[in-house]
């Protein structure tokens, strides 16, 4: 199968501290990449350009991308992939700072870094948004994610055809339970609970993740993969998960 040759092109990666995008960053640097990483752990980041980043503060985000583009001399690629859920509680005992970190995070932070990176692009783009299968399923106890992934979702169709006619391609991945940092966010330290989620299932990795994204940028330059859709094979939906002992 033809693939495309993504040697010299140069990537922005957002949440490339931990799981799905510290796995994407290796992926697309062995694909001889160039890849700017952005965190707020700038200590964890091991992309060859790493700069701090927080894509809830407008400011944060302004300079990480003026910084990424000046140090990479262009951009090609944007993987959207910072995100985070807070809780697995019915939606009453949601609260006003965990709903503005969800949608801050996960909607606001992902619509602004795409803002401030289109005008980057030139003749070739490709933005890669993390969805979720959330996105696309209601499950019980997570409301304020499901909406967020909801919206990532109509973000990317909207952008779609917003960009028709523009040398810029645009996917959304989403995914089923992948074993990273995740769940350890989700429940706020707890790694009881955390590894509670995944267990008597054989989990996706970070890496089955980063695949599906490198599957989506190397395909010919006239195809464009719209979405990718993937859960562990025990995962029938966001809620309906087969444990074995
Ligand atoms: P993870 O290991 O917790 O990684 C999350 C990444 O997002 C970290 O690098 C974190 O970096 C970054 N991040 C969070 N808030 C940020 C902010 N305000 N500014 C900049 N970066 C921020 O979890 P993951 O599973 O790899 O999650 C990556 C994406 O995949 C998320 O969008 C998530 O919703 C999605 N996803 C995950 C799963 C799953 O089961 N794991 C399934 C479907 C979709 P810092 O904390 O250092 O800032």
């Amino acid at each position: 199968m033809a693939s495309l040759d993504l040697s010299g092109k140069k990537a922005i990666v957002t949440g490339a501290s931990s799981g799905i995008g510290a796995a994407t960053a290796h992926a697309l640097a062995a694909a001889g990449v160039r890849v700017a990483g952005g965190a707020r752990r700038v200590e964890r980041l091991e992309t060859e350009i790493a700069l701090e980043l927080d894509v809830t503060d407008p400011e944060s985000s302004a300079r990480f991308v003026a910084e990424a583009v000046e140090q990479l001399g262009g951009l090609d690629i944007l993987f959207n992939n910072a995100g985070l859920a807070l809780g697995r509680a019915p939606f009453d005992e949601s609260s006003e700072e965990d709903e503005a970190r969800v949608f801050g995070t996960n909607v606001n932070g992902l619509v602004r870094m795409t803002r401030l990176c289109l005008p980057h692009f030139a003749d070739w783009g490709h933005i890669v948004n993390m969805g979720s299968v959330a996105g696309r399923q209601a499950y019980p106890g997570g409301a304020t994610y499901i909406a967020a992934k909801f919206a990532e979702r109509g973000f990317t169709y909207a952008l779609r055809e917003d960009l028709l006619g523009r040398p810029i391609r645009i996917t959304t991945v989403d995914a089923g339970m992948v074993l990273t940092e995740f769940s350890l966010v989700r429940f706020k330290g707890d790694a009881e609970q955390a590894a509670s989620v995944y267990e008597g299932i054989d989990v996706m990795t970070a890496e089955d993740i980063s695949d599906c994204v490198m599957f989506a940028l190397t395909r010919p330059w006239h195809m464009n993969v719209d979405e990718i859709v993937v859960k562990a094979r025990n995962q029938a939906s966001g809620g309906r998960i087969l444990r074995e002992p």
